[in-house]
């Protein structure tokens, strides 16, 4: 996504950018939403006259996702949990100013009572009347 974006923006300021340079881009843009990245480089096409520098994309990502009501938290893989370190699906609420926790560090439960309240609600699923006490 950042290299296709990155190609729009040198054929549109017919500006080409070298390696060093791309991975400074995809350094500092890696860790936004394909949705995102999308979003504030058609922003910057509409505002800009030169080449966008990383600043200015990501402060229409920011400016963007600030403010959206209804998208205040992001999921995704191979993060590094703030909290604890660990490594895999994080989450970040609120987006983009939040910091990035595990799901464990999230929502304060351990792996083993996480898929035990997937295996409670698959159950309340079934039966109207089994309810689980944390329910
Ligand atoms: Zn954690």
């Amino acid at each position: 996504m950042i290299q296709d974006m990155i190609i729009h923006f040198s054929s549109i300021y017919g500006k080409r950018i070298d390696d060093d340079v791309f991975e400074a881009y995809y350094q500092t843009l890696k860790k936004y939403s394909e949705a995102a990245l999308r979003e504030a480089g058609y922003q910057c096409l509409e505002d800009l006259t030169y080449y966008p520098k990383p600043v200015e994309i990501i402060k229409r990502i920011k400016s963007e996702y600030g403010t959206s009501a209804n998208e205040d938290s992001i999921i995704r893989s191979d993060v590094r949990c703030q909290t604890c370190g660990h490594i895999g699906e994080g989450i970040q609420d609120p987006i983009n100013t939040g910091i990035w926790e595990c799901r464990n560090c999230y929502t304060g439960l351990t792996p083993r009572k996480i898929r035990g309240r997937f295996n409670d609600l698959f159950r309340m699923m079934g039966n109207k009347d089994y309810k689980p006490e944390w329910a």
